[in-house]
This record gives structure tokens, sequence and C-alpha cells, in this order.
């Protein structure tokens, strides 16, 4: 605006005095603010210069219109700035607001001074609004580089954009994640840095049984943990997120139950872009059941490292093939291969398989193919020292390894020798069992048939219808038979004192020619009867006197002899005696005794030396026999130290020979030749008190004697009297030891024989009382044991000498006479008879032998008595016996139809069914007649076949057929 102008206008009533010049009038400061608004000074621009009114109003309307614009955009920019507080350079826009509000104001003020002359006031606004310009034109310059930099706005614009993107995506993502951690099934739990719960989602509520209200705020660790929680797993988790480093674990948890679980726990710190850690992420797996089956599997293999390792069984793992992919110890120690061969050349089980076990263990594959498995089945491997080893395998297929399998195998052997001898042992105890049930028959026919003997011939001689001269015969047989009875009973007591090992042996110096000489003349009567040739015969030098048990090699003599005579039919039974000297006094006597007889079976030979054996029952029960001679036998041989063997042929005949020690004396002569073992046999010295008897057939004169005989049984007392009377003796009887001693007052007896057991007074006491009575009459005892301390009680209590019943008459006739001998020195008419020498000897060839031949002995007659069957008897019974002997007739034809078409299957065929039903019914010795024939039948014996069965026919006639109110023999 010019000043001149404004010089011009008209003053105001406040203008300056005229004629001062406006440049004239200084001002101080002081002045200048007190005026500040002091219009009277100056003119007011309307009034100055030349103005027209358009002009003035148009300065003023735009001084108005640039005042309420600078206003109005400084209170625009304020609000901006107040509202974006992140813009850039604040102070500048400041500075602007200022600056543009400064500039309105001038125009103002401009607008204002066309009335008002406040040019003070104006100039000052001017003042102010300059400086401010030049402090935002000084700020601006300085902000200039740092404004540089700024990024275009465009550019600017394409970030934020692709931030928002960005930031859209992550949002999303975010949404995302946190439907998926909400809905998981697993367990999430964010907490932060203090390790306290912030958010968990519902699958930590299903697995905790907590609700989020319930743990919001609590440490994890408070409140799921338990006394199985392993605490070491709790200290590493929270090492790890005290250094803010994920943690992986698994942990055992408690659930609000209190149930225990186990879980997979991860837990994942969260820092921001700026790496300040934020909070952890927990997810908790609950693994309790993957847990449970791995624990499941860790025993199931501990199991099977321990059954492997504990090489109970051998273990194989294998291909189909056979071939074998790994093995335990036991396999290899079964198989005899070793580690080496297995890895080196490669074992195949198949292979090691024996070739007869090949086939079933190629069934067992195609089993194992088929079903998965194949049974256990029985085998034998060959190891690979060729050694065979019975196994036992079982096989299954591998599901998880198709043609793969797995195997164990089993080693047999010692189970195998188990059942091997459990068999045995059964085998024995069966046959032990039958052996003694055999035994049984064979005792029940042994003792039956002689006492039928006996029954029916005291009964046929009592009833006083026999003929004189046929008496001695029936008085033999019974004699005969109650030896025989007496022979069994003695084996009987032998077998128990054998059993219970009081078998004992008295050793004495003997002739060898006298005991064998004993055994033969015994035995010649019953070779005789057979027509079979008995010999004795002596090989090499023998000496006229051993050292042993005479009585029990005669024992044993009498059973071999009297079995081959018995199990000979035809042909010589001979006994060959050797003795040798083995060194100084000691030798050897070897005996042995042959036949021709039916022999042994290979398979039998072992076992004929138990007891109660037999070697064929269904032939031997047809000779009779208990089984108990050789069982006796091999114990006398095994207590004299020697030893007893057999060789047998079956139907050729057996040797049984013995040898025993002996001892020899210095200076023995051997003798030889049949003389002098008769000499020897004659000069045998009075056996010692109760050892041995007369020689057979002696019979002792008793005459001119006075006897006692102290017995309560009626039968004994008049059995003994009647014998010691028929030998010449007067014999008084009396039934008890008092009435003895009584007696014994009255009379003065030579002989007093006492039974040792008796009422009122027994013969213990009596002798004994006898003898402190001073009375020295000789006491033989009587008893009915014949064990060897009985004879000793005997002779302590003062009996002078000792008889076992039943008494043999000839041993009792000859003891008495030796006591009357003894009295009288000699009294005629007592010294013993020696028996008729019936016996022939001679050498046989080649040999220096004496023969002892049967040749003339006097032959018994057959017995002839009718057969009573020896079972007991009632009506149905006999009618069944009476259909079999009248059927017999029959039977008997068709035998013979047989015997004449040389039939010999269907001859052994109706023989055996004859022996069968014979026996079933009691007649034992017809069904021994029958069993004959079926053996003659069976060895195709046609000559013996027509004499068994002509033999058979006979006996036939005499089969008696009990009446129906008698009972038969009882048993
Ligand atoms: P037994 O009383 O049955 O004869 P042993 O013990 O004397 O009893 O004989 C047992 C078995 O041995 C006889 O039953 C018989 O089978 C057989 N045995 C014995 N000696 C002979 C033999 N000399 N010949 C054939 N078999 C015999």
């Amino acid at each position: 605006m010019p000043v001149n102008a404004c010089c011009q206008m008209p003053l105001a009533a406040g203008g300056p005095p005229d004629g001062v010049l406006p440049f004239d009038r200084h001002e101080t400061a002081g002045t200048f603010f007190a005026n500040l608004l002091n219009t009277s000074d100056f003119p007011a621009r309307w009034y100055c210069g030349t103005w027209n009114a358009e002009l003035g109003w148009l300065h003023i309307i735009s001084d108005l219109g640039i005042f309420g614009a600078y206003t109005a955009i400084p209170l625009v920019i304020a609000y901006f700035i107040l509202r974006r507080k992140d813009m850039p350079f604040p102070a500048i826009l400041w500075l602007f607001v200022s600056f543009i509000m400064f500039c309105g104001l001038g125009h103002l003020v401009e607008a204002f001074i066309f009335w008002y002359p406040v040019y003070r006031l104006s100039g000052l606004v001017k003042a102010l609004t300059a400086a401010i310009s030049w402090f935002t034109v000084f700020a601006l310059i300085r902000i200039i580089p740092k404004a540089l930099e700024l990024p275009r706005i465009a550019a600017l614009n394409e970030q934020l954009t692709r931030e928002i993107e960005e930031r859209k995506k992550a949002q999303a993502e975010i949404a995302k994640l946190s439907l998926v951690a909400s809905k998981s099934r697993h367990g999430v739990v964010i907490t932060n840095a203090q390790g306290e719960i912030e958010w968990v989602n519902d699958g930590f509520s299903s697995l905790t049984g907590y609700t989020f209200e319930e743990v919001l705020g609590r440490r994890p660790g408070s409140f799921l943990q338990g006394e199985k929680t392993n605490p070491e797993t709790v200290c590493m988790i929270a090492k790890c997120l005290s250094r803010k480093e994920p943690v992986s674990a698994e942990i055992v948890n408690y659930n609000k139950a209190g149930r225990d679980y186990w879980i997979s726990l991860e837990v994942e710190p969260v820092f921001d872009d700026d790496g300040n850690f934020l909070q952890f992420v927990g997810t908790q797996v609950d693994i309790t059941e993957r847990k449970r089956i791995n624990q499941a599997l860790c025993r199931s293999n501990a199991r099977f490292e321990a059954l492997l390792k504990s090489d109970i069984v051998g273990i194989v793992v294998a291909e189909t093939d056979g071939s074998i992919v790994s093995a335990n110890n036991e396999f290899l120690r079964i198989s005899g291969y070793t580690r080496g061969d297995l890895e080196t050349t490669g074992l195949n089980w198949l292979a090691m398989t024996a070739p007869e076990y090949r086939a079933a263990a190629e069934k067992a594959i195609e089993e194992l193919e088929t079903e998965g498995s194949a049974k256990p089945w029985r085998n034998e491997y060959l190891q690979k020292n060729g050694n065979r080893v019975p196994v036992l395998i079982g096989t299954a297929a591998l599901p998880e390894d198709p043609g793969m399998c797995l195997g164990l195998v089993l080693d047999m052997t010692q189970q195998q020798a188990i059942e091997h001898n459990l068999h045995e042992a059964r085998r024995t105890a069966e046959y032990a069992n039958e052996a003694k049930s055999n035994f049984l028959a064979n005792m029940s026919h042994e003792i039956r048939t002689p006492l039928n003997a006996i029954m029916g011939f005291t009964e046929l001689l009592a009833s006083g219808q026999v003929r004189e001269h046929e008496q001695k015969e029936h008085y033999r047989t019974i004699l005969d038979s109650s030896q025989h009875l007496l022979t069994l009973i003695n084996d009987i007591l032998d077998l128990s004192k054998v059993e219970s090992g009081h078998m004992d042996f008295d050793l004495a110096w003997c002739s060898p020619h006298t005991v064998v000489g004993e055994v033969v003349s015994v035995l010649r009567v019953r070779a005789h009867e057979k027509r079979l040739q008995l010999e004795g015969c002596w090989q090499g030098a023998i000496p006229e006197s051993i050292h042993t048990d005479p009585l029990r090699i005669r024992q044993l003599l009498m059973n071999l002899v009297g079995n081959a005579i018995k199990f000979t039919d035809s042909g010589l039974v001979r006994i060959l005696t050797c003795v040798e000297r083995q060194s100084g006094t000691e030798g050897v006597i070897q005996i042995e005794v042959q036949d021709s007889g039916i022999g042994i079976a290979p398979e039998n030979l072992e076992r004929i030396f138990a007891p109660f054996t037999q070697a064929d029952t269904s032939i031997t029960r047809n000779f009779g026999g208990t089984g108990l001679g050789l069982a006796i036998s091999k114990r006398i041989v095994e207590g004299l130290g020697g030893t007893i063997s057999v060789q047998s042929q079956p139907g050729r005949g057996s040797v049984f020979s013995v040898r025993l020690p002996c001892g020899l004396s210095e200076n023995d002569v051997h003798h030889t030749h049949a003389s002098e073992a008769i000499r020897s046999r004659r000069q045998t010295e009075l056996p010692a008190p109760g050892q041995a008897g007369p020689p057979k057939g002696s019979i002792a004169n008793l005459a001119h004697s006075r006897l006692l005989v102290v017995d309560d049984g009626v039968t004994n007392r008049k059995l003994i009297s009647l014998m010691l009377r028929k030998a010449g003796a007067t014999v008084d009887c009396v039934e008890n030891g008092q009435e003895a001693l009584d007696a014994q007052e009255q009379t003065a007896y030579d002989v007093i024989l006492m039974d040792m057991q008796m009422p009122v007074l027994d013969g213990y006491s009596a002798t004994r009382e006898l003898r402190q009575r001073g009375v020295e009459t000789p006491v033989i005892a009587l008893t009915a044991h014949a064990m060897r301390g009985d004879r000793e009680k005997c002779l302590e209590a003062g009996c002078t000498d000792f008889l076992s019943k039943p008494v043999d008459r000839d041993h009792l006739c000859w003891l008495v006479a030796k006591f009357l001998e003894q009295r009288d020195t000699h009294v005629p008419g007592t010294e013993l008879t020696e028996p008729e020498d019936d016996g022939e000897y001679q050498s046989g060839p080649g040999l220096e032998s004496v023969r002892f031949s049967a040749g003339d002995t006097v032959v018994f007659e057959p017995v002839r008595v009718n057969c009573v069957t020896s079972l007991p008897v009632d009506e149905e019974f006999r009618e069944i016996i009476q259909e079999f002997v009248e059927g017999l007739p029959a039977r008997f034809t068709e035998i013979d139809a047989a015997i004449t078409g040389q039939r010999f299957h269907l001859i052994a065929e109706l023989a055996h069914s004859l022996k069968g039903s014979a026996a079933m019914i009691g007649f034992e010795e017809f069904s021994q007649l029958a069993a004959r024939l079926e053996v003659a039948a069976k060895q195709r014996a046609v000559a013996d076949l027509k004499r068994h069965c002509d033999e058979l026919k006979l006996m036939a006639t005499r089969l008696e057929v009990p009446a129906c109110e008698e009972a038969g023999v009882e048993s």
C-alpha cells in the first residue's frame, strides 16, 4: 500500500498534528506499545489518498476474505494434527498453522485500519508474521533432508496396501489356527511367561476334566502332576521353560477324577517379531494307550528275549524251505552246529532231518502253509557229527514276514529215555504182575496135584478095599506127593529167605562126587519114568574134597537137573563137572547141566532167573512148576560168589552153566574114576544134626527101643508113632509137655520126639524142665518151622536134634537109630543098612567120566485114580463139567480125523481148545495132557500125537463128574 496515498488521506480526530511528518515522529518502544491501539495519531486508510469506494471495498473485502480463509485453514490443520498424531514433522505443521493465522490476522488488521488506523498493531502483526514466516522458512530448510527421505506417497501407498493384505491373511491364518486349536481333541494350553494359564481349548478340558474357568491363572504342574509323575521329567521341563526353550516330554498326568494317564507334552515359547517373549503354547496328547501297548510290547519282547536266552527250548526263525535265518544257542546245541556254521555256510533244518522223518517234516510245512501253524511232531535231527537226536518240533508262520516261520525245537533225549524207562518199568510191572498171577495159578496147581493124590490114595487105603500088593504102591505115591509138597514149601521158604537177605551158607569140606552122586541118585527115578538117560560126567582131575556149601550145591543141582528132566521128553540129561585149581587153595567148580529138551526162546533167557517167572507159560504150565527154582538157584550161586548162565535152542535143548569158587586142599589127590566116586559117597560121615538125612532108601531097625512121642495133633501123633512102630520101636504118645514130664518120670525112654508148639506146656519149656531134672534122654524137636534160627532155638532149649515137619519117615527112623546107637555103642539091629546100589558106573568114551544110570531102577506104575475137578462144585458147574465130559467123544473123533489127515494146525487148535476148557473146569491133569498134544502137533511129532491122544482118551474115562450135593476138593 503506498504511504503517500495514506498520507493524503484526511486524518481522523486523533490524527497527527499538522506539519509533523510521519517519519519525524520518533517513537520509543514504550510509546509504541502504549499507543498500540491508538487510532488518533494516524489517519484511517479510507481517508488516505485517492481511494475510490470500489477499490477500498475490494481491499477490505479481500482482506476479510483472506482473513477468513487464513483462519479456517490453520484450524483444519490443527484439527488434523490433533487427530493424526502419527503424521511426520508435526512441529512444521504447527508452524504453518501459526504462520497462516498471523497472515490472516494481518489481513484483518489491514481491513480494520480502513477505519481505525492502528498502524502500530498492524506493524506488530506484520512483524510477528514475518518472524514466524522466517522461523518456518528455517525450520523447513532444516527438515528438508529428512523430508526428502520420506517414501514417496505411491510407494507408501503400495506398501500400505501390501501390509494390509498380509495382515488380512495373517488374521485369516490366526483365525484358522485359533479354530483348530480350540477344536483340537488334544489339549492346548497357553500360559504367560510365569507359566500361568491364559487359555485352554476344549481338548484340554476333555482330557483333564477341568474347565477353562477352573484352570485360568493356575500353573498346569500344580494340579496335573501326582505321585506317579516322574520328578526328573518335571525338573527337566521346568529347566527348559525357565530358559524359554522348547521342550517335549512324556509324563504322567492326573485328571480331575484322580485317574493317571500318560501324555506327550510339547511346549513352544512364542516370541514377537522383535524377539520379545510372549507366551508358552503347550500341546498335550493322550498316549496312555500307546504307552500300554508299548509296555505290553516291551514286556512281550522281554519275555521273548528271556525265552531265547533261557535256552530251555531251541528257537529258530526260518524260511519255509527250511533255511534258518536265526537260531538261539539251544537250537545250535541240539543240532550240534556252531553259530559260525549258521553265519558262514548257513543251516537248513529240513536238511538236518533224518531221512525217515522227512515226509513228516514236509507234511508239517504243508500244514504250516495252509493252516498258519503245524502241530508239534516228532522228528530226529542228524547232528553235525552224525549223531541222532530226538526232537519235538512245532512251527507257526510269521504273518508280518511272509514266507517265514518260527520254529520251537525241544530236545527229547531225556524225555525219550524217561519214556523208555517208564515203558520198561510198565512192562516189568505188567510182567511181574502176570508172573505173579501165573505163579499163583501154578502154585495152586502144584499144591492141588499132590494133595489130590494124597487125599485120593489115603481115602482109598482107609476104605480097606485095596489089595495088599497095591498098598505099598499107594503109600509110595502118598509119600512122593508129600515129598513134592515139602520141596515146594522149602522152595518158598528159601525164596522168602533169599528175598529178605537171610539165606545162610555153611561152608564145609565135602566130596564133589558125593554131592553130584546124591542128586543123580535122587532124580534117577524121575528120569527113568520119562525114559531119559541121566548122566553124571567128570572132566579132568576131580579133588577128593572141596570147600563149599554142599547143601546149597545139592539144592542148586536138584533144581537144574530137576528142570532138565522136567522139560525133556526124550534124549538125555547130563551133569558135566570139572574142578579147576586157580591158585594154591583156590579153585572153581564148574557144573554144566545139559538136556535135549524143549529149550528156551532167546527172548526168555534173561527173565527165567526172575522169581515166579516161567519162560513160556503156555508150554511150561504143562510141565508144572512154580517159577521159583531158577530164582533160588541164581541167589545160591551169587551167594557163593559164582555165576550162572544159560544157553539154549528152542526144540533142541538147554545148557545151564554154573561156576562157583571153592577151596581146595593143598595136597588133594584127584580121583576120577567110578570106584573112587562110589567110595567117597559111602565114606561120607553122618551129616551134622538137622543138616542132612540118611541115604535114600536106608531102613533103620528100632527094635528094643522105647520112645515117647509128644504132639498135640492127633494125626501127627498117629502118623509118627506108626512110622516108629513099623521100624520096630515101642511107642508111647502124650499130648503136651506136661504129660511128657509125667511120662518121663514113669518110664525111662530111649528117645523123646517132642513137638515144640503145644498147649499146656510147650516143647521148649518141657525140654528145659527135663534137662533141669537131670534127664539126659535125647530129645528130637519136631517143628513146623524149618528156619535155621528155629533149630538153634531148639538146641538152646536142650533138644539134642531137630526135625522139621512133615517128617520124612526114613530120616526120622535114621535119626532115632543114631541116638540109640550112641546109647548102646552097638546094639544089634540099629546100624544103618546101606540101600542097594542100583546105579551103574562106567567111564564114558573120550571123557574121564562117571556115569550114573537110571536104567535098572524100580519103576512105579503110573498113577491110576479118578480125576476130580480141583474147584468147588455147585449144580451149575456140575452141569458144565458133565457137558464137557459128554462132549469129549465127539472131540476125539475130530482129533482122530485130523491126526489121520496129518492136519497139524487143526490138531493143535483142537488140543488147544481142549486144554483151555479142561483147565477152566479144573481138570488140570487132563489139561496138561491136552497141552502136550498141542505141543506135539505144533512140532509135527507124528509119533507123539497118537500116544498123547490115547493118553487123553484114557484119562477121559477117569474124569469124574461130581454129584451135585458134593463140593469139590476145597482149595
Ligand atoms: P519152574 O518151577 O517153572 O521150573 P524154574 O525157576 O525152575 O521154575 O524155571 C523157570 C522157567 O525156566 C521154567 O518154567 C521154564 O520155562 C524154564 N526152564 C528152566 N529150565 C529149563 C530147561 N532145562 N529147559 C527148558 N526150559 C527151562
